[in-house]
Order: structure tokens, then C-alpha cells, then sequence
């Protein structure tokens, strides 16, 4: 059975990566792969001899839509994925898709060497993408310069998010900021201390506050992998404070859900049913221990070669979570849904799928 009347997954990466590390003898050294994944040509511009290439992978995403019945996705470039592929993935299946846009030229042309990274050139870019139809927000999280290896501070990058909330508010549309850290390939490797605003959530607070009519949207609301809260409670301490704060619960094992759930200044309105489709992680599993399951890299099984099936998994603990705790389904529907098509102003075939009460 379906589990909701309309699902959205609002954290997803219709793009793949072909790896061809092991061509040159480093087969084991996943150091430099991180890297040379941002770097990510496409496919049909790729030459014969390109480290990784980046390609359209939304046929597995529509098997995946079509066997849990996934109404939409929202698309995410990140390392390297292009807002191109994204353009035309939703060209393609306009009632399937809407994207986030993020300043992928620009980062690559400072990683290659070509132009210094510039966060009015990254603005320009995300503005451009902003104007189209089906680019919905910014993201996903904000990066900087991609050559920076020195941890920033944040009075420094105060200022600099600011260029991504200004394009934000310009556009009307909410901004995502990235929460959580991998650990298993070497891509968290500089990455821990680098960002104060990654580090510690609640940095959020204080550009929520000087842009009141900017939602964010906390990708992965704290848990992206491994098993550590420390940032889920960070996550939620800011969606405590405003509304308009959303916290993705996806990748969050049924346990999770409730500190979010159980926090009363946190309503129904601001969980979304974002995971990380399309991403590297696989899921340890450790029964009866807590938290019996946990998404992450993990180094000695090797990169998966398969598509780690992430949604037969979350929608398993979020059924166990709905279950034990007798959601309504109205509440379960917004989490699956509701909130994401307010938010992202999407078209759905009927205006009263989702609960609404009238106030006299
Ligand atoms: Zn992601």
C-alpha cells in the first residue's frame, strides 16, 4: 500500500558518476576522488581519457518513482552534477521533477584553474538558473571557493552566505543549508572545521533572522551518516525558534523521528521526506543495538557499485515510526508531501489532498 496520497522526495540526485580511477593504478586511493568527482565532465563532453564523468541516471530514478510510487523529485547537483542534466531531466518529464540550483560553473572553473571563485559570479549563475521554470531553490548547502583548504571565519562567511539569501529572497524561494558529514571515502577529509555554519547548525539563526522571508531547508535536518545527533539537535533547536525552517528526516531511523516529532515548538508543517537518492552511502546495520540501522560510507566494503535502494529503506522506518506513534495519515500525508508542495509551489492534481482548517 501506498503510504501516502502524494509522495515527494525532496533530496535527490538524478546523476551518477562513472569512476575511472581504476584505469590509472589507484584503485584503493578514494583520497583523491572527492575531488575529481567536483571536477565531474559530462558524459557527452567528456574526453576518453576523464577521471569521472557525469551522467543522466533518471531512468533509475523513474523505476524507482514507478515501484514506490513517487509522485516527484526534487533534483540536486552536487559534486559536480551540472544544473544542465537537471534542465533537461525536467524538460523531459515536467510533471516528474523541479530542481535546485546551485553555482556549479563557477565552482568548476575555479577548481580547474580557470577563473577565481567569486561569490558575485556564483549569485549571477544561481540567479540565471532561478529564472527558469522548475528551479525551485538554492542548493544543495551552500559551499564557497572550492580551493580553500583553510577553515573560514564565520563573521567572514556570514557575509558571504549573504549573497546566496540575497538571490534567495529576489527569487521568493527558500534557501538549503547542508547539515551532517560523510565518513568513509575521504570526502569529509579537511571538510569538519572548514564551514562554522556545517559545523554548527545553529549559525542558521542568525540569517533566518535578517531575512525573515527566506524559508531553509536543513538538508538531511542533521543526519546525513553515522549515528552522532549532536547536529539533529542543532537542526532542531533552530526549527524550534521559526516556522519556516524545515528539517529533511529521509535518512533519519524510525527512533529519530521523534525529537523532532515530540518537540512542541517543531510542527507536522516543517518535516519533509528528503533522503539522499542517487548518494554514496549504504546502510550498516547492527540489530538491537540503537540505532539498530544508520546510513554511511563505509570504506572497506568498497564505493557500491549498485544503487543503494534508498527509499525502500526510509519509507520502511518511516512507516515503523507512523505506526507505532498512530499518525494520522493527514499529518503522515504532509510529511510525505503537503509541506513540499507549499513550499516549492508545486502543481498536484487536487487543492485538497492536504489538511486544512478553517479558523472562524
Ligand atoms: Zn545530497
Amino acid at each position: 500500500m501506498k503510504l501516502g496520497r502524494f509522495i515527494v522526495e525532496t533530496h535527490c540526485h538524478a546523476q551518477r558518476h562513472a569512476v575511472r580511477i581504476q584505469d590509472h593504478g589507484d584503485e584503493s586511493n578514494y583520497e583523491t576522488l572527492p575531488d575529481k568527482m567536483k571536477m565531474a565532465v559530462p558524459a557527452d563532453e567528456a574526453a576518453d581519457d576523464a577521471d569521472v564523468v557525469v551522467y543522466d541516471n533518471s531512468e533509475r530514478v523513474l523505476r524507482d518513482m514507478d515501484t514506490y510510487d513517487v509522485d516527484m523529485c526534487v533534483l540536486l547537483p552536487s559534486f559536480g552534477m551540472t544544473n544542465e542534466i537537471n534542465r533537461q531531466i525536467i524538460e523531459a518529464h515536467p510533471e516528474q521533477f523541479i530542481a535546485a540550483a546551485a553555482p556549479v560553473q563557477t565552482k568548476k572553473q575555479a577548481l580547474q584553474g580557470e577563473r577565481e571563485w567569486s561569490w558575485e559570479r556564483a549569485a549571477e549563475e544561481l540567479d540565471e538558473w532561478l529564472q527558469l521554470d522548475g528551479f525551485r531553490m538554492t542548493g544543495e548547502g551552500i559551499r564557497g571557493d572550492p580551493t580553500r583548504t583553510e577553515p573560514i571565519a564565520w563573521a567572514q562567511r556570514k557575509q558571504d552566505l549573504r549573497h546566496v539569501f540575497d538571490v534567495a529572497a529576489k527569487h521568493d524561494v527558500p534557501v538549503r543549508w547542508h547539515t551532517g558529514y560523510v565518513s568513509g571515502y575521504g570526502g569529509a577529509h579537511g571538510l569538519f572545521n572548514l564551514y562554522p555554519d556545517w559545523q554548527d547548525p545553529t549559525l542558521a539563526s542568525q540569517l533566518k533572522a535578517e531575512y525573515p522571508e527566506v524559508p531553509i531547508i536543513f538538508d538531511h535536518g542533521g543526519m546525513q551518516a553515522g549515528w552522532q545527533e549532536k547536529y539533529v539537535e542543532k537542526c532542531c533547536q533552530v526549527a524550534g525558534s521559526f516556522d519556516d525552517v524545515y528539517l529533511e528526516i529521509g535518512l533519519y531511523w524510525a527512533d529519530l523521528m521523534k525529537k523532532p516529532m515530540n518537540d512542541p515548538n517543531i510542527s507536522i508543517d516543517q518535516l519533509l521526506w528528503g533522503t539522499d537518492w542517487g548518494a554514496s552511502m549504504v546502510q550498516h546495520h547492527q540489530p538491537n543495538e540503537d540505532p539498530p540501522v544508520f546510513w554511511e560510507q563505509i570504506e572497506h566494503r568498497g564505493l557500491p557499485a549498485h544503487q543503494p535502494d534508498y527509499w525502500g529503506a526510509s519509507l520502511r522506518q518511516l512507516q515503523t515510526f507512523a505506526r507505532e506513534r498512530d499518525l494520522p495519515q493527514d499529518d503522515l500525508n504532509l510529511i510525505l508531501s503537503g509541506n513540499a508542495v507549499r513550499l516549492f509551489d508545486i502543481d498536484v492534481p487536487d487543492d485538497r489532498m492536504f489538511q486544512r482548517y478553517l479558523n472562524v
